[in-house]
């Protein structure tokens, strides 16, 4: 290979600088404009949320569902441990206590058949977050919530574009949030996206959004002035970075067919050597469809994972791990008295490795790495 196989690169489609010159060039360049407008229709229309709003990042949506659950200390949420830290950091800044919960053993979603066991009197909420962009049992999950009186807070990061027995996934909890990081299929820099699917949760949300006061309703024409009413933040994205995320939008399915088509070339090249028990492949339920977010392998042990990811790196292909198990993290070791054993997310955390994936990798690189990988195991 003449260059570097960089473990991601931000596409563009060739509309974002031309959106963002309209934006900026229209003069309107605060928030909640034209092609924000344009961005929440899309999800709303396309996907049936009730109501969508951008925010400036998923981490910022996932704070304002915790605001919206009206959630503080005394309370207690449930979090995977394999996950980012924002699906739990929005909790923490409202006080609450996070009960950290295991993933599966076939996959690093939620351990649905085990979450009734955490559950107290004092739980609140619950946080499915869909690693890989695959679903986690949200029938399970709803059920267990509904019994329980509990909020569920889909962590749809990874997840855009993808399903649940039919279902899109963010549209199926109470609330959500999703991402357009520069590592995410669909991007806007940094960008995400609240979703709500509760009405009860839809005049509040705007306002949150808006810095506490109702100029979203102001904005419409429903009142003739706005002011201060609850809490909130500056949640909302400018409109130049609505625009460049509508271009976005505007490919999503020649984004998604290109991913999914390098997904299962990858899948299709390593299946022998996995079914020969060198490795695990993605496990995706009966239940879920793929998005084609990530390709990842499971290793049988940490030492296994770091020569690997060495042999990649010497033949210039960058593969990286991912989450360390929260329950293990410096923040939660020192701020709680109790740690829990959650054996599954500490051997995802040593034993998971993701490979290149993003628009522009070529087949011809990923027959590459599908090779190296056989010649690193197969020596
Ligand atoms: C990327 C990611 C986030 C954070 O998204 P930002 O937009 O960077 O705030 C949160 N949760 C999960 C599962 C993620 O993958």
């Amino acid at each position: 290979m003449a260059f570097k196989i960089p473990f991601n690169k931000p596409y563009l489609t060739g509309k974002e600088a031309h959106y963002m010159y309209q934006a900026v060039y229209t003069g309107k360049l605060s928030g909640n404009g034209v092609f924000t407008q344009k961005c929440q229709k899309f999800f709303e229309q396309k996907y049936g949320f009730k109501k969508t709003l951008l925010t400036t990042s998923c981490t910022d949506a996932l704070e304002m569902c915790a605001i919206l659950c009206d959630v503080g200390p005394g309370d207690e949420v449930i979090v995977p441990s394999y996950t980012f830290v924002s699906s739990a950091l929005a909790f923490v800044r409202q006080g609450c206590k996070i009960i950290f919960a295991d993933s599966m053993d076939r996959n690093p979603n939620i351990d649905a058949e085990k979450l009734e066991s955490l559950i107290t009197p004092k739980t609140k909420v619950i946080v499915p977050v869909h690693y890989a962009g695959v679903a986690c049992d949200m029938d399970k999950i709803m059920e267990i919530a509904n019994k329980h009186n509990l909020i569920v807070v889909e962590d749809a990061a990874q997840a855009i574009d993808s399903y649940y027995k039919g279902r899109p996934l963010g549209t199926i909890g109470h609330l959500s949030a999703f991402s357009f990081h520069e590592t995410k299929n669909i991007i806007s820099g940094e960008g995400g996206l609240l979703g709500i699917n509760d009405e009860r949760f839809i005049r509040r949300s705007e306002i949150i959004w808006e810095k506490g006061t109702n100029r979203s309703e102001f904005f419409r024409g429903e009142v003739n002035k706005y002011g201060w009413c609850d809490t909130g933040s500056s949640f909302l994205p400018s409109e130049v970075i609505s625009a460049f995320l509508w271009a976005q939008l505007e490919s999503l399915d020649d984004i998604q067919n290109k991913r999914k088509n390098l997904w299962r070339q990858y899948y299709a090249g390593l299946e022998s050597l996995a079914a020969k028990g060198y490795f695990r492949l993605p496990d995706i339920p009966s239940y879920a469809t793929n998005n084609a977010h990530m390709f990842y392998l499971v290793c049988k042990n940490l030492e296994e994972r770091s020569g690997l990811i060495k042999y990649l790196k010497e033949h210039d292909v960058l593969s990286v791990f991912h989450y360390l198990s929260l329950h293990q993290s410096e923040y939660y070791t020192t701020h709680y008295s109790e740690i829990p054993s959650l054996p599954n997310c500490d051997r995802y955390a040593d034993c998971l490795v993701r490979l290149p994936m993003f628009y522009e990798l070529k087949a011809e690189q990923v027959d590459y790495i599908v090779n190296l990988i056989s010649n690193y195991y197969i020596k």
